[in-house]
Parts: structure tokens; sequence; C-alpha cells
């Protein structure tokens, strides 16, 4: 059975989930974006689990800034995200840093990235289930979101209030509103959606054009 734990992350309460099968003992992490990742670190050995993949929900780095303290602790863990995304990540922090830190010295780019969600071809085959990806331009031009059996995780697009659309950085209300329809016309308003930032909600309560 899949089990979903979720993790407030310390940069800007984005949200990370670690999804993991209870009988296999094999997990995913989606989103991890607290610097040193020590809860979810001591939720993996806690419950004995193999790290197989680090998804992305797109580029911003509220929703990354976990991701090389996994990498140097699972060196086996592969990175996933769309290929805007992997071109963007390197382009994003600074503005993060010195917004929210004031600090114009921190730097911050996700080490690396292993397979980008077009080399898999919108799906992608773990442990026994299949994770669907949509590709939903429109917060950021790299946001995917995708389902997991009954889950839908929405990263900025599916959230329970009022995603932040950047125009300048790649942001598109137009792209966006045409995500949203896409995402309407493949799930069911009562789906569970894992958001990126607040609590799990309800497909149509995150729908917010
Ligand atoms: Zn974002």
């Amino acid at each position: 059975m899949l089990r979903v734990e979720r993790f407030i992350n310390e940069l800007m309460s984005s949200n990370c989930f670690i999804v993991w099968d209870d009988v296999a003992l094999r997990c995913i992490i989606i989103d991890p974006a607290s610097e040193k990742s020590l809860r979810e670190i001591e939720f993996i050995e806690m419950h004995g689990l193999l790290v197989d993949y680090i998804i992305l929900t797109h580029e911003h780095t509220d929703h990354s800034w976990g991701v090389n303290s996994l990498l140097e602790k699972y060196q086996t863990v592969q990175v996933v995200c769309s290929d805007f995304c992997k071109q963007s990540l390197s382009k994003e922090s600074r503005a993060y840093f010195q917004l929210y830190y004031d600090d114009p010295n921190y730097d911050f780019c996700v080490a690396r990235v292993d397979i980008t969600i077009e080399e898999l071809n919108w799906y992608l085959n773990w442990c026994g289930h299949v994770i669907s990806f949509i590709n939903t331009p429109g917060h950021s031009k790299g946001s995917v979101c995708f389902s997991i059996e009954e889950m839908l995780f929405g990263g900025d697009t599916l959230m329970p209030y009022k995603p932040f659309i950047k125009k300048k950085n790649g942001g598109s209300k137009e792209e966006f509103s045409d995500s949203l329809r896409k995402i309407q016309s493949i799930f069911k308003s009562n789906t569970i959606v894992y958001p990126g930032h607040g609590d799990v909600s309800k497909l149509k309560d995150c729908i917010y054009q």
C-alpha cells in the first residue's frame, strides 16, 4: 500500500511529500526544500526506506532547496523534473535568498538532474505503480502535475488558494488557465490534491483562475 507523509519546508512553508510503498519499503520524495532535510532523513531511516527518486514539481527554489542534502546522503537517487525546470534551476535561487534572507553571498543550485519528464515520455514506472505526468505551465514554465494511483500532486498549480503568477519569470495567466482546464478534463472534482503549499485538499477547492 502507498502511504504519504507531509513535511513543511523551511523555505516559504512549501510542502515536501514522501510517498512510500510499505511492502517494498521504497520511496520517492517530492519537492524537498529544507536545507539539510533532517526530518525527511530521520523519517526515511526510521522506516528503513530505499529512496528511488526525487521529483520536482517546478523550478522554484522553495521546492528544491533540500535536494543536495538528500543527494549527499542517498547517492543512487535519481532527480526527475521537466526539461524547462532543469534548464531554469540555476537561475532561480539568488532571487529567493536575496529577497527572503537578505544574503547576497548565499547561492544554491540543484547539483544534478538525472532524468527529464520528457525523456520518460510522461510516465514513470515505480515499484509497480505508474506515475503519470502532465505538463502544466502557468505558475512557471517548467511546472508539472502528476498522479500516482488516486493521488494528484499539484505543485504550485493546484493549491487551496490562488497561486502567484509572476509574468517576468516565465509565468503566464493564459497558460495557467489552459493548464487548469486540462487538469479538470482528466481528474474528477473530488480527486485528492497534494499541493505545493497548504493542506491536502479536494481538486474542486484548488481551482483558482
Ligand atoms: Zn513556485
